[in-house]
């Protein structure tokens, strides 16, 4: 895949430059996961997800993989602190001394103050400030990127009425499949996870704010465009946080 937009931030950052830490911000929808994928591979650097420690944990039988799966399995969340300690566990290992992406952790106040006091521990590779870059989406972009979201269940492709409809409607362009909507693909839920993720990431956000660690980019572009505002977005702050 090529970026028209390589040569620019690639000139803007310089070859040498060091992301440190990022946390990417965004509402469900926003697109998070791709854009932390595209830095992942701009930059070279891992991705830590608490999805990722978790599953990770659990298949390589650590003492808190088999921790979390009880909780799990008794329908529970598994709670900060063994989320924390699978991430202090993660930054110990030798790819994250150029940077990480973060993505979903932190995602109380409680774990971005951890993960303030370990990132600054000199015991770990990568001591830089984890910085905080926000996708911004209006409410209605997310609103039919959810609602207007279509999966085949056969090839598992994803198509969006409103963004990227199949050539037929309802039907999968690969292999005829009848495309689905998911149960919770529905603006009421939407709505509740809204208000969900605005209260809990309000705490993180003002956290990084206040300690001129955060910038939004705007996310109603295309990919490549949001793209380029979040890189731009991470050098500023490194730029910053470096003095
Ligand atoms: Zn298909």
């Amino acid at each position: 895949m090529t970026h028209p937009s390589e040569s620019h931030t690639t000139a803007l950052a310089g070859k040498d430059f060091v992301p440190g830490p990022v946390l990417i911000l965004g509402a469900p929808g926003a697109g998070k996961g791709t854009q932390a994928q595209l830095l992942v591979d701009k930059y070279n650097i891992p991705q830590i997800s608490t999805g990722d420690l978790l599953r990770g944990n659990i298949a390589r039988g650590t003492e808190l993989g088999l921790k979390a799966k009880e909780i799990m399995s008794s329908g529970h969340l598994v709670d900060d602190e063994i989320v924390n300690q699978m991430v202090l566990h993660r930054l110990q290992e030798n790819d994250i001394h150029r940077g990480y992406i973060l993505d979903g952790y932190p995602r109380t106040l409680e774990q971005a103050k951890f993960l303030d006091d370990t990132t600054a521990d000199p015991v770990f590779l990568s001591r830089l400030p984890v910085i905080a870059v926000s996708m911004v989406v209006s409410y209605d972009k997310l609103l039919q990127r959810i609602t207007g979201r279509r999966i085949c269940p056969f090839c598992k492709h994803i198509y969006n009425v409103y963004s990227n409809p199949s050539k037929v409607a309802g039907v999968c362009n690969f292999d005829g499949a009848r495309l689905t909507q998911r149960a919770d693909d529905t603006e009421s839920v939407f709505i509740e996870r809204m208000k969900t993720f605005e209260e809990q990431t309000a705490p993180v956000v003002a956290h990084y704010h206040d300690q001129g660690r955060f910038e939004e980019a705007d996310g109603n572009q295309d990919l490549e465009a949001v793209n380029d505002a979040i890189e731009q977005a991470i050098f500023k702050l490194r730029r910053a946080s470096r003095g």
